[in-house]
């Protein structure tokens, strides 16, 4: 079950992208997830595993009791768009995907 939304989804997403965790524990780190919020998401920061290993976004609480599905993506995608245009780059999404 997707940890994003909760519908079906076997994907197994990084909740902080291996590229800026630096050494901590990656299995308190990966949860699964379904295509589009895997997708949507990408490198998107201000995600973390609690420590009742629960998903938050900036400390807010994802899944059935929290932020959910559409919703937290809108938000995320909102935030991804605004940053871009602080940073004036169109590919910066792209570039994030790919954690260059
Ligand atoms: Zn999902």
């Amino acid at each position: 079950m997707c940890r994003y939304c909760g519908e079906p989804g076997w994907e197994i997403e990084h909740v902080n992208p291996l590229c800026k965790m630096g050494d901590s524990a990656p299995f308190n780190n990966l949860v699964l997830a379904c295509t589009s919020c895997n997708q949507t998401k990408g490198s998107e920061a201000g995600f973390h595993l609690n420590e009742e290993n629960r998903l938050t976004w900036y400390g807010g609480l994802v899944g059935p009791h929290g932020l959910y599905g559409r919703t937290l993506m809108a938000l995320v995608e909102r935030q991804r768009l605004d940053r871009q245009k602080r940073q004036g780059s169109p590919v910066a999404a792209y570039k994030e995907q790919t954690c260059s």
